[in-house]
């Protein structure tokens, strides 16, 4: 099944709920979990690169292309065509939510890393919303992002959060990488990446600093029926609700309170937490604007060409480390800061020595 933004867990939860006043959410929740979705596998590319040695290249900024499709409430993809890239303003509030919402990612992708589109190559950002109805989630399908419209009792659309947005968008430049396989460690990996790269997007459109910052993901998705703030939080994790209804956020921040658990695919939507909370801990060390230095190190990081798919937080951890040292230098306070993080959470031991001992 495609990663979804509202984990399992939740929706199970919110599925389970008897109470007549929480009747449409909880028919919404059942329906979402039961929903199939068609994921769409990457498909093998061929790339040409043609570099001449002393050919001068027109430099341009890229725009987006952007098509939004609208479901119009059943659950088929693409839908309907209802605003391509020179049309106006549609008047829908999530087709033009999910518009500004990606052409803000996509410039996102572009200040801060020179990354043109999802492939890096100017690929078409493709969405669709009004999907299903009463729909309680959204997600990446290997192709389009597609987003629910809630159910108006806990969930509220999806549209309406830049992070939510952008995190969709993430899976797909993770996926294009050569992807981390969705399970276990190296799934909560690509969670937390694509929460990471969600976070970093609506920071910059806001133009906000690392203490500035929320660190929350999917901000002002819930009702003000529920107590939480927002689907996860970087700075603290297992505080973005508490809730009589959804429960307590099951995020956890450090190694000793990792979950072992089948469920979620072995708990990616709750063991990201902890790499999540090492972003936070390098980006608020550093401070500025977070996607500068510590994003510009997850970024190159996930660019390298040699993180293997099956990554676990150990291996990721090292790779940020080698980014780290290769952007900054080995005596850099990039490198200090990332090992600060890691140890942190637990994930590098505070006793490890900083470079490997010399023969
Ligand atoms: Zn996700």
């Amino acid at each position: 099944m495609a990663p979804g933004i509202v984990p399992p867990y939740l929706l199970a939860r919110i599925a389970a709920l008897q109470e007549e006043n929480w009747a449409r959410a909880a028919e919404a929740a059942r329906a979402t979990l039961t929903a199939p979705r068609e994921y769409r596998q990457a498909r093998s590319r061929l790339r040409l690169s043609i570099q001449e040695p002393g050919t001068l290249v027109a430099e341009a900024t890229p725009a987006p292309d952007r098509e939004i499709s609208d479901a119009q409430q059943r659950e088929v993809l693409p839908g309907v065509r209802v605003r391509g890239e020179d049309d106006p303003a549609s008047g829908d509030q999530a087709v033009d939510e999910a518009f500004d919402g990606l052409g803000a990612t996509f410039d996102f992708w572009w200040d801060a890393f020179a990354r043109n589109s999802i492939d890096g190559s100017g690929s078409s950002l493709l969405a669709t919303v009004h999907y299903g109805r009463d729909y309680d989630n959204a997600f990446w399908n290997g192709e389009r992002m597609v987003f629910g419209d809630g159910d108006d009792e806990v969930f509220r659309g999806f549209t309406g959060s830049l992070s939510v947005i952008a995190h969709e968008l993430a899976h797909g430049v993770v996926e294009d990488e050569g992807g981390l396989e969705y399970r276990d460690q190296s799934g909560a990996l690509n969670e937390s990446v694509a929460d990471v790269f969600g976070a970093l997007a609506e920071q910059h459109r806001a133009g906000q600093t690392a203490d500035t910052a929320s660190w929350l993901i999917g901000e002002g998705i819930f009702t003000d029926a529920v107590q939480g703030r927002a689907l996860r939080s970087l700075a603290a994790p297992g505080t973005a609700y508490d809730d009589d209804v959804l429960g307590k956020d099951p995020q956890p921040a450090h190694m000793r309170d990792f979950v072992h658990t089948r469920d979620d695919n072995g708990g990616v939507h709750i063991n990201s937490g902890i790499p999540n909370h090492a972003f936070y801990l390098v980006a608020t060390a550093l401070g500025g604007h977070a996607w500068e230095r510590a994003g510009l190190i997850w970024y190159r990081t996930l660019t390298a060409g040699t993180l293997p798919s099956t990554a676990d937080f150990t291996t990721f951890a090292h790779a940020t480390l080698a980014a780290a040292a290769a952007e900054y230098g080995e005596e850099s306070e990039e490198v200090d800061a990332v090992r600060a993080g890691w140890t942190g959470v637990g994930v590098i031991p505070d006793d490890e020595p900083a470079r490997p001992a010399q023969p």
